[in-house]
């Protein structure tokens, strides 16, 4: 049989716009009956011209003549050879064919011809040739059948031959929840944000009434196990409302368009119960940027534009929200995030030291405890870990307190628990030692310092030691008091001096160099190039600029276009910035050595403060006179925006 044939058939089925979609079983029989006619007369036609058709009488002209050299009885029709074409080469030798008469004696004639000496090829008796025509048939549709039903069922959307669309999909739907704010500990901003969805669940016609058209969705962005999940049932819980959940890699399928029909069917379902909370686990296995480079992967693409559609599609009245987790914001497309969609971002931090004992707390609530319990000493040892880890950590504590036979879990329970699942024999990297957590305090407010001394420098909003989701094991986010647009040269230095500023703290107290600094290193390097090459701001090549941006709205790489010579005065140019910038966040470092440890001991204390706490500090250095509790000049905007720097 033909592979291709079952190619090409597959091709065309693939184009066929959806609204095509073959309803049932007929549908694929009847297309299976129509290809199988069209191709056996395919395949008549084209085995027929190899032959030239002959009357019978030409064939019993020729037999009688004794001019035969070779003859195949087939099924249907007899192929014959002259002697005269046997005598010809090979390839040129043109055999006749006629029809066999129906109720000829087949056997008899072979028998007639063998005696004449004409070698019959393979006589085939007519059982057998009609065996072996309902076998052709047979398996020509029994395999284009099987390939039809494939293809339709995969591309029945509504299931409604059962079809792959719908089986496998790992959708949950639970009617309560059961989960409240209660038993989220923390995660206060996170909550916050997401009060508003609870009400607009609630009661949207207090919202529609007015117009106002509330978020579809809402991005939490975190690392696992901080409590995404957890976050997003208890949201439905408090609305009190059906909670459907999927996740992202659940979508992701062999086949193009399963995916799809299954986000199709997801939102179908929700329409039905709406109001409801769908939530999307690991959105970022279907969401992931379209792009081109590792090939098209149409599969993908094609579940992420239905998902697209189907959060533009639903009326926001009826009340359906799309919650959605992932670790990899960064990697999302960007038409999820744009307004209308996943506009909202949510971010669920690692829990600090406040946080880790509301969620000891939370999760010891069902358990006895013993007189000697003192989770806050637990919270202080798990800098670092998440929701998930503590929650495994009481479990294993009360696991611990029945092998020993013990009514109640004690302190020990809760610290040897502790080792096993936290400290493990394996150290997870996010839990950090005490030295390590005193590098990353110092080199933080190193970076803030610097920025808090400095006259062109962004108001520092937040520092923490709490590691974060990115990766980085602590952050100072330095928040604009207005937008900006334009950049002097003087601020861009000030930048570079902040950048370098934790490098320079690591140094200056410990005589370190630790890898934390490297991202910040790669950022102050990239600036100080932009600055050379782009911006003119350099001191031997002036205006001349000697790198062009070539297309801004892709990756806005900007590539070199210089001579070699050029490029190594750069580097050059570009190394001299970045010494004079570390030499001066060292030297203002160095000035101010003991307000640099006041705030380090205090943030090591605190593990988060913020922007305003800072400044007390410093004013209170600068301006001793001052009364306590005077409000600092350059008040940093308190609450979160987009666009923060963090470093
Ligand atoms: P994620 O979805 O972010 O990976 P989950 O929501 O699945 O994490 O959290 C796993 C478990 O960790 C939860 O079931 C809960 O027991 C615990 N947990 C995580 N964060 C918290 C928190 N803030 N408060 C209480 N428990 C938490
Ligand atoms: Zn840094």
């Amino acid at each position: 049989m033909d592979p291709n044939r079952n190619d090409q058939n597959r091709n065309q089925n693939n184009n066929e716009p959806e609204k095509d979609k073959p309803k049932n079983i007929w549908t694929a029989l009847i297309i299976t009956l129509a290809l199988v006619l069209i191709f056996s007369w395919i395949f008549n036609a084209v085995s027929n011209s190899q032959y030239t058709e002959t009357t019978y009488s030409d064939f019993l002209d020729a037999k009688d003549a004794g001019n035969l050299a070779e003859v195949e009885i087939r099924y249907d029709r007899i192929v014959y050879l002259t002697k005269d074409e046997a005598k010809k080469p090979a390839q040129s030798q043109k055999a006749c064919y006629t029809g066999l008469r129906s109720g000829s004696d087949v056997m008899e004639l072979a028998a007639e011809l063998h005696a004449m000496g004409v070698t019959v090829n393979e006589p085939i008796t007519e059982d057998n040739s009609f065996i072996m025509m309902i076998l052709y048939y047979g398996i020509t549709i029994a395999v284009l059948f099987f390939f039809m039903r494939m293809l339709t069922k995969r591309m029945s959307a509504d299931g409604a031959m059962g079809g792959f669309g719908k089986s496998k999909a790992k959708m949950y739907m639970e009617k309560q929840t059961g989960v409240t704010f209660k038993d989220v500990a923390g995660q206060d901003e996170a909550k916050e944000s997401l009060v508003e969805i609870i009400d607009f669940l609630h009661n949207p016609k207090k919202y529609t009434d007015i117009g106002a058209k509330l978020p579809k969705g809402a991005l939490l962005v975190g690392s696992p196990g901080t409590g995404k999940t957890l976050l997003a049932k208890a949201v439905a819980g408090e609305a009190g409302v059906p909670f459907f959940s999927i996740s992202g890699s659940d979508f992701v399928e062999m086949f193009v368009g399963m995916g799809a029909s299954r986000v199709r069917d997801l939102f179908q379902q929700a329409a039905k119960v709406a109001p409801c909370i769908i939530f999307i686990d690991e959105i970022d296995a279907v969401g992931r940027a379209r792009d081109n480079r590792f090939g098209n992967n149409s599969e993908q693409e094609q579940t992420l534009n239905q998902l697209l559609s189907e959060i533009d599609g639903f009326e926001p009245s009826k009340g359906i929200v799309c919650l959605a987790a992932t670790n990899r914001p960064e990697i999302l497309d960007k038409a999820l995030l744009r307004p209308g969609r996943f506009d909202r971002r949510i971010i669920v931090d690692r829990p600090n030291l406040q946080g880790r004992l509301d969620t000891l707390k939370v999760h010891t609530r069902k358990i006895k405890l013993s007189e000697d319990v003192d989770l806050r000493k637990i919270a202080q040892a798990t800098a670092g870990a998440v929701g998930a880890d503590l929650a495994n950590l009481v479990n294993e504590a009360a696991l611990r307190a029945v092998r020993l036979g013990r009514k109640a879990v004690n302190q020990e329970d809760l610290m040897v628990s502790f080792e096993t699942v936290i400290a493990g024999t394996e150290k997870k990297n996010t839990v950090l030692t005490d030295m390590e957590k005193r590098l990353v305090a110092y080199h933080e407010v190193g970076h803030a310092l610097v920025a808090a001394l400095e006259k062109h420098a962004q108001p520092v909003s937040k520092i923490t030691i709490v590691p974060h989701t990115s990766g980085a094991l602590g952050y100072t986010m330095q928040m604009p008091e207005e937008e900006k647009f334009l950049n002097t040269a003087e601020e861009l230095i000030t930048e570079l001096r902040t950048l370098v500023g934790g490098r320079a703290a690591e140094q200056l107290v410990f005589g370190v160099q630790t890898t934390g600094a490297s991202n910040d290193l790669q950022r102050a390097t990239g600036l100080a190039r932009n600055m050379v090459t782009q911006y003119g701001m350099s001191k031997e090549l002036g205006i001349m600029t000697t790198a062009s941006v070539q297309n801004a709205y892709l990756d806005g790489q900007a590539y070199m276009d210089c001579a070699q010579t050029t490029a190594a005065q750069v580097d050059g140019e570009v190394k001299a910035l970045l010494d004079q910038a570390l030499a001066d966040a060292s030297r203002l470092l160095r000035e101010h050595r003991s307000l640099l440890d006041e705030v380090s001991e205090y943030l090591l204390v605190k593990e988060t403060i913020t922007g305003d706490e800072l400044m007390a500090y410093v004013n209170a250095e600068n301006a001793p006179k001052l009364e306590a509790g005077t409000e600092p000049e350059n008040e940093p905007t308190a609450e979160q925006t987009e666009g923060p720097s963090e470093r």
